[in-house]
């Protein structure tokens, strides 16, 4: 498994689906799932910027990669974001259900990608919303990059303030070289 972390509007969509396809791996986008499962208050909470509990979001990724062979390279995008989602991912890892390759941070500035956001015209990318999810980012998910490091989790950090193309040469690169044996 191979994470991709970064803040939204990062690139992290748009690089995974690359590379699954250039790859040929199987590409589990967090935000895509939930869409897919998520209804009601949750989903109101999810576009107004929040991030969902943990122990639903972990009940949920534990369902699909249940369906995903274990011995197969997965491009996990958008999770984990918290410490707990990373725990729980650890000890799947610990119990040799599957192996944890790197974790692929796309680095960049709010100011960088904001205007991308508001130029994506998705529900969620209203002003307050790019706001909220770039503060969750800060709050939950930056110190979950220095605990993954703390981990033995490999943490490779990409700038991805780049041309797509430029920033995909560098993934590719990385992620041949974190799946060699
Ligand atoms: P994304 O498409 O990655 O920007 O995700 C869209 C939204 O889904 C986020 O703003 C969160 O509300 C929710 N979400 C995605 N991944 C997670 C996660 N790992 N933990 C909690 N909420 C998540």
């Amino acid at each position: 498994m191979i994470l991709l972390m970064g803040i939204s509007g990062s690139g992290k969509g748009t690089q995974g689906k690359m590379l699954a396809d250039q790859y040929g791996l199987h590409l589990i986008s967090m935000g895509d799932v939930l869409r897919m499962y998520v209804t009601g208050k949750q989903r109101e909470r999810m576009l107004a910027g929040g991030l969902l509990g943990d122990s639903e979001i972990i009940a949920i990724v534990d369902k699909v990669l249940l369906s995903i062979p274990d011995d197969e390279t997965v491009l996990m995008d958008g999770f984990p974001r918290t410490i707990p989602q990373a725990q729980w991912l650890l000890e799947q890892v610990k119990s040799g259900r599957f192996q944890l390759d790197a974790a692929l941070h796309l680095q960049a500035s709010r100011e960088a990608v904001k205007k991308r956001l508001l130029g994506r015209a998705r529900i969620d990318d209203t002003e307050a919303a790019i706001e909220a999810r770039f503060n969750e980012y800060e709050r939950s998910t930056m110190p979950l990059l220095e605990w993954l490091t703390q981990h033995n989790v490999k943490v490779i950090n990409v700038n991805a303030e780049r041309s797509v193309e430029t920033i995909n040469n560098d993934l590719a690169r990385h992620l041949q070289e974190s799946q060699k044996p």
